[in-house]
């Protein structure tokens, strides 16, 4: 019996292989004559965490609400892999218009490492489209809305209208727009913060899951407000 395997390279997914020789340990190794990725192919491997399907597998279930932990178990592959996978992603949002009519801003909180130590997301969204605009990191005060502002006219972004709750620092910085104030207009950033509470692990209320590093809680909710953003999730 012969059995066929199509490979592909797990770096540019072209189907130009060659054979290049076998690795110290007896197994084939295989050379992408496209981009020059040497490989092993998903059907020799013995550690699963070097399937080429994986990374997209874990960031799909990292906005899934899934802990690092338990993607380590259910997939059978280290915690430092898991990690890895999120640390190296590299998505950010680009807003899709350049004017909107009507924009919700609200602030959000998280914390990093202890519960004292607070971390606000403060972030612009689009009801009608469901996008999150823009978005921000800081303490709860003036300068980080502020910085949200900046953030919005640095990406040339207009509106018609700007709604929040009647928070002090909010009124101070969007005095000089068309700026409406009550919860009425601001249904729906709350339901997205309800559906970030639920999608992002490390957001959620009453759980031992939490970030221990800025940098990876940075990196959860540029993914998942990317995964948001195209539709993903
Ligand atoms: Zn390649």
């Amino acid at each position: 019996m012969q059995i066929k395997i199509i490979l592909y390279c797990p770096d540019c997914q072209s189907a130009k292989i060659k054979k290049n020789g076998k690795k110290s340990y007896k197994k084939q190794n295989f050379l992408c004559k496209n981009c020059g990725r040497q490989f092993i192919g998903d059907h020799a491997l013995s550690y699963k965490g070097c399937l080429s399907s994986l990374n997209r597998k874990i960031l799909k279930m990292l906005v899934r609400g899934i802990g690092i932990r338990d993607i380590a178990d259910i997939e059978q592959i280290s915690i430092n892999k898991v990690l890895s996978a999120l640390v190296h992603s590299t998505h950010k949002i680009k807003p899709k218009q350049q004017h909107y009519d009507k924009l919700e801003v609200d602030e959000f909180w998280t914390y990093v490492g202890k519960k004292k130590n607070k971390v606000w997301l403060i972030y612009a969204y689009h009801r009608a489209t469901g996008e999150i605009v823009g978005y921000v990191w800081g303490k709860r005060n003036y300068k980080t809305a502020k910085k949200l502002r900046d953030k919005l006219k640095s990406m040339s972004i207009s509106y018609d209208a700007v709604y929040t709750d009647k928070w002090d620092s909010f009124i101070a910085v969007f005095q000089q727009d068309n700026h409406i104030i009550g919860k009425e207009n601001t249904k729906g950033i709350e339901g997205n913060n309800c559906r970030l509470r639920h999608r992002i692990r490390r957001a959620f209320r009453k759980t031992c899951c939490f970030s221990k590093k800025l940098f990876n809680h940075f990196k959860a909710f540029d993914l998942a407000f990317f995964y948001i953003n195209y539709g993903f999730i």
